[in-house]
């Protein structure tokens, strides 16, 4: 018995080892987790009242449509209900959007190291993925994906902003160029899961068309990782095509509770903003004082520079083996990077900590 030629051919590889194998693997009880950009803050109060009130209906399937919730975010972002598409994450909707749109042996294109659930389901759906480095600054190199996608005409093209791992936001207006200079068949695949720490006038302006779908999350600044929920803004036209293939009862009832109180509860919203801002403000410190940099960043974590890959890879593993867990940027320039999550003022103390001691033990790596 074999799977199909595409599964088959698949590497075994997934985009993510989570913490829960990591201290499996090396005996932890407990690990600081800063290596996934979970809000350390937590939900709001509201969320996890609003969900613990309801767990005794999770014999229920939750509303299929998600109307409650649709109707929420419709107000919040000023469109109807019909433009609106709820998922399990940001990631189900990026794979619904590369199912819909990525023919078998079709042309998607990425910055190459950029957040990789993109490149996980173009492979999984037989697409063919090109990408582009980042610049030197760390920056995905706009006019490089916009040449290449003139060339290839990829389907779908994906770009992160603020992006994931380097942290850095591309100001709304270039990304509105970036956009209309893209061929006529290439869809943008705008991941907006950082969104909600930028000030929403530096994002791209709220835009309804079929070459488009902005996609949004419950799981960094609202605190709902494990709940799984995000939603797709784009136009009915497409959130029709989703709805073709989507799980219809693929959302958890609990989350869609969790995620509409969450969203009636901006206080915690801003306070986890402010507190997320002084996180990143206490390891840009950090890194000064320990003589290297960071790379500017409007998400919820920071790269901080190590100077070489090798020692980058040795650092992270030497925070791990004392009980500290950060990831580090797969792919040239930011490979020399550690990527740190903001934590509260505990984990950021025990990741300084950490970190001294690390680097006293790799300094004379490679
Ligand atoms: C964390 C993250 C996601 C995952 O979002 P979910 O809604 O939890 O699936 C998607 N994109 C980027 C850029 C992320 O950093």
């Amino acid at each position: 018995m074999r799977a199909t030629r595409l599964v088959e051919a698949l590497p075994a590889n997934t985009p993510f080892i989570g913490p829960e194998r990591l201290m499996r693997e090396n005996g932890h009880t407990e690990l600081v987790r800063l290596g996934a950009n979970e809000s350390a803050f937590g939900p709001s109060p509201k969320a996890v009242e609003a969900m613990s009130a309801e767990l005794e209906r999770l014999s229920w399937y939750g509303d299929p449509d998600s109307f409650a919730l649709r109707e929420a975010l419709a107000a919040k972002h000023r469109c109807s209900v019909e433009q609106i598409l709820v998922g399990s994450g940001i990631d189900d909707l990026m794979g619904l959007t590369v199912r819909a749109f990525v023919d078998i042996g079709g042309g998607a294109v990425a910055a190459r190291g950029t957040y990789p659930t993109f490149a996980y389901h173009v492979a999984g759906y037989g697409g063919r993925l090109e990408t582009v480095p980042y610049t030197n600054e760390g920056e995905q190199d706009l006019e490089a994906l916009a040449a290449l996608a003139r060339r290839v005409r990829p389907s779908v093209l994906y770009l992160a902003n603020p992006d994931n791992p380097s942290g850095v936001l591309v100001e709304g207006e270039r990304i509105a160029r970036f956009y209309e200079s893209l061929p006529d068949e290439t869809l943008l695949l705008l991941d907006e899961a950082y969104a909600d720490f930028v000030a929403e006038s530096r994002l791209m302006e709220p835009r309804f068309e079929d070459r488009l779908v902005r996609v949004r999350t419950f799981s960094k600044a609202y605190g709902l990782a494990g709940a799984r929920i995000g939603y797709a803004l784009t136009t009915p036209r497409n959130a029709e095509r989703f709805e073709r293939i989507r799980l219809q009862y693929g959302v958890n009832r609990n989350a869609q509770i969790g995620a509409l109180a969450a969203l009636q509860d901006d206080a915690h919203l801003r306070w986890v903003v402010a507190e997320t801002a002084a996180a990143l403000g206490e390891y840009e410190t950090l890194a000064r004082d320990l003589g290297t940099t960071t790379i500017p960043s409007y998400a919820n974590f920071i790269c901080i520079d190590m100077g070489e890959a090798d020692r980058a890879t040795a650092i992270v593993r030497a925070l791990l083996r004392r009980g500290v867990w950060v990831r580090k940027p797969g792919a040239p320039p930011l490979d020399r990077y550690i990527r740190v999550s903001a934590g509260t003022p505990p984990m950021r103390a025990a990741f300084a900590n950490a970190l001294r001691a690390a680097l006293v033990e790799c300094v004379a790596l490679p």
